[in-house]
């Protein structure tokens, strides 16, 4: 195989916009509740994500009759229902939830307007997809369904048509049924309806595929949009294939290709789209060699068992105790270790996710769940008790916080909300936690509380941590993990979140500029205010959505610690 294949994965393959917030929005009623979780119609139209789903207590039916269960809650997923369906499912005694893409109903409206006016409505799309049916339903009787120019040019004469498309629909084609109805239509309104995920995945489509020797497109082999995508990238690349799992790709296929293009249908998740990445580059360079294999699981291993995080945590603290000028004690280092790892990893052993397991997780949460449960409660035991060691006033808030963070994932008795349920707690609490353990624990531990220097590194490592859990937050979104509103990411919005991050980290920077500006350890004040550019340029790659996959992701956002540790070493 050639070892200068070049493989481009599609910046807008994955789940669309709608899809994923019907998921999310799915997954959260699932955590969030005991009651039995079904959707009208398979979410998506993914096998690998539906037996998933399954897991996790979501079923699909096909008519509510089929729901026997009166506690249960019922979803209308993303491509929505016609409006006399909706009526009825809301007559009867069953919760619904409406979980339909905004960009579809954007649709309803705008069929439902010309409607009211007296128009014909035209829908250019698949007449059996599920989102057709339901734009249908708007047209008051007056709809007709195309699939292309063909079927447009035998349309009866009309006096007033509103043609649209169905969202998911081919450009060129709704384009060109436009043309062939102005023949037989006196007044045609056109409503492009095709929402601008499509357009912008259609567009870079176009464009890579061109340019390509093979395109590989995974998904649903059932699903429709995926199909049309496959349609395009067949007309214009020398090869494709469609392909529903990574075992399908084979050296024969890849042989003499030098370049190589990976895109998915909107519902693709992004864990399968590295799957591919990952087959595709195993054939197409020299195979990696065992030690190199063994590195790499041992490397996921120590992420995700969250020992690298600790390790993190360790660095922060050396950085807080310089910052506070108080001598290096190996005691609070070994106390912040275990303290982030026992909270990590037993909060990490309750995270739930449409993705499938990798390796490491199905050895750590599911092969051997207890003893990984056991080994975080055994972390907080001997952290716990190392505080006691430092006297009451670090043991007390030590023993709060983390007793806080041990119950975050549960629900609390006597009625009380759970933590988890509050919008952005947890980063907030991740946050005041470390910043508890890596800067405020020294500090009372050598009787210095009021020390200015306490404060500003309580300030700086908690400042530091909540970017750095956002930030965890955004990986998990983009690793189709469940992220709900106790993450900052989701309950903000992505716009407000990357401002937030972007003006904390601008804080920081002039409160270090300031600090060597008035002499306060300048050295020190210089080195963090290099060392923080490593974050800026974190933040900048995923701003621009180049956020690697979890494993990568997770390292490089854990390294900034170590990172400003190494760059004040000798500050
Ligand atoms: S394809 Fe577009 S309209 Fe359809 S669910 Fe996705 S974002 Fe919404």
């Amino acid at each position: 195989m050639s070892p200068r294949t070049q493989i481009t994965v599609a910046a807008t393959a994955g789940f669309c916009p709608g899809v994923k917030t019907a998921i999310d929005k799915v997954l959260e009623l699932a955590k969030n509740s005991k009651r039995t979780i079904y959707t009208l119609g398979p979410l998506i139209h993914n096998s690998q994500v539906i037996e998933t789903l399954k897991e996790t207590n979501i079923h699909a039916v096909n008519d509510v009759s089929e729901i026997k269960d009166k506690n249960a809650i019922l979803v209308i997923r993303a491509h929505g229902i016609p409006p006399e369906a909706e009526q009825r499912l809301r007559a009867r005694s069953i919760e619904v939830v409406d979980a339909t893409c905004p960009l579809v109903k954007h649709v309803h409206k705008t069929i439902e307007k010309y409607a009211a006016l007296g128009y014909h409505t035209v829908i250019v799309g698949d007449k059996d997809h599920a989102e057709v049916i339901g734009l249908m339903g708007y047209a008051q009787g007056r709809g007709i369904v195309i699939s292309g120019p063909e079927e447009a040019a035998s349309l009866p004469r009309l006096d007033k048509v509103n043609i649209v498309a169905q969202t998911t629909q081919e450009e060129d084609v709704f384009l060109a049924a436009v043309a062939a109805a102005r023949e037989k239509v006196t007044e045609l309104v056109v409503s492009n309806t095709i929402c601008k995920p499509t357009k912008d995945r259609q567009k870079e489509t176009v464009k890579l595929s061109k340019a390509s020797d093979l395109v590989i497109v995974m998904g649903g082999k059932n699903s429709a949009n995926t199909a049309r995508l496959f349609q395009i990238c067949e007309k214009l690349a020398p090869s494709a294939i469609h392909i529903e799992k990574e075992e399908e790709l084979s050296l024969e296929l890849l042989k003499g290709k030098k370049s190589v293009f990976i895109t998915a249908g909107a519902s693709t998740p992004t864990w399968m789209i590295e799957k591919a990445l990952a087959r595709t580059r195993e054939l197409t360079i020299a195979k990696k060699s065992s030690i190199g294999e063994r590195f790499s699981f041992i490397w996921t291993l120590a992420i995700t068992s969250c020992a690298y995080t600790a390790l993190a945590a360790v660095a922060l603290t050396y950085v807080c105790m310089k910052l506070e000028g108080a001598p290096v004690s190996k005691k609070l280092l070994l106390l912040a270790g275990l303290f982030v790892l026992s909270l990590h990893l037993a909060n990490r052993a309750e995270e739930k996710g449409a993705a499938a397991p990798d390796r490491a997780k199905k050895l750590l949460f599911i092969k051997f769940k207890s003893a990984t449960r056991f080994a975080a409660v055994l972390a907080g035991v001997l952290a716990i008790a190392l505080t006691a060691t430092l006297g009451r006033r670090v043991f007390l808030p030590a023993a709060f916080f983390w007793g806080l963070g041990m119950l975050y994932p549960y629900k609390l008795p006597l009625g009380f909300e759970k933590f988890g349920n509050f919008p952005a707690s947890k980063d907030i609490l991740t946050a005041l936690g470390w910043g508890f353990v890596c800067a405020y624990a020294p500090g009372i531990w050598r009787g210095s509380i009021l020390y200015k220097s306490t404060h500003l590194a309580v300030i700086f490592a908690a400042l530091l941590v909540f970017m750095r859990s956002v930030m965890f937050g955004v990986t998990h979104a983009h690793s189709d993990m469940i992220v709900g509103k106790e993450n900052f990411y989701k309950a903000a919005g992505p716009a407000f979140t990357y401002l937030t991050l972007f003006a904390i980290f601008l804080f920081l920077e002039i409160i270090l500029v300031l600090l060597k500006n008035m002499a306060w350890k300048p050295d020190l004040a210089a080195a963090l205010f290099t060392g923080l550019f490593y974050y800026l340029a974190l933040l900048l790659f995923f701003y621009f959505r180049k956020i690697p996959e979890r494993i990568t992701a997770e390292t490089l956002i854990d390294s900034q610690f170590l990172i400003l540790a190494l760059s004040v070493w000798k500050g």
